[in-house]
C-alpha cells in the first residue's frame, strides 16, 4: 500500500519514515500498520521472539496496544499459514498410507510397505498436530 506525500506528490511505501523526493512529509503511522503486520508475520515466522517484535514496534512510535495488535494478527496469520502446510502433510500422509495398503495388496515386498507405510503415518501424525496447534515444525 503507497501513501502519496501531499507537498509533492510522490508516492512512496510507508516503510520509509519520510517522504523519500522532499523529505518534508512523515507517513500517519496507522498507514505503516499493514506493513508492520507483514514484518511481524515474517520475523515471527522466522523465529524471532515476540517480545523483540513488540519492543520494536515500540521503538517505531507504536502504542502498547497498537503493537500488541500488530503482532496478535500477525500471528493469526503465521498460524493459519502453519495450518496449511500441516493440511498437506495430512493428505500426503494419507495418500502414502492408501499407497501402502494398495501395495501391499499386490505385492509381498513386506520392507517397502512398511516404509511407505512408516512415512505415511509420520506425515500424517506430524501434519495432525501442526494443523491443530499451529505450531511450524519445520
Ligand atoms: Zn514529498
Amino acid at each position: 500500500m503507497l501513501v502519496t506525500c501531499p507537498h509533492c506528490e510522490t508516492q512512496f511505501t510507508p516503510t520509509a519514515r519520510s517522504c523519500p523526493a522532499c523529505g518534508d512529509y512523515q507517513p500517519p503511522l496507522a498507514s505503516t500498520a499493514d506493513y508492520e503486520t507483514n514484518q511481524a508475520e515474517l520475523e515471527i515466522s522466522g523465529g524471532t521472539s515476540v517480545l523483540c517484535v513488540h519492543q520494536r514496534l515500540v521503538d517505531k512510535g507504536f502504542s502498547e496496544i497498537v503493537a500488541d495488535d500488530i503482532i496478535t494478527s500477525a500471528r493469526r496469520n503465521v498460524r493459519r499459514a502453519n495450518r496449511r502446510t500441516g493440511g498437506y502433510r495430512i493428505l500426503a500422509g494419507a495418500g502414502l498410507l492408501a499407497g501402502a495398503g494398495l501395495l501391499a495388496l499386490v505385492s509381498r515386498g513386506a520392507i517397502v510397505v512398511f516404509s511407505i507405510l512408516a512415512i505415511g503415518l509420520a506425515l500424517f501424525v506430524a501434519g495432525m498436530i501442526q494443523y491443530v496447534s499451529g505450531a511450524n515444525l519445520d
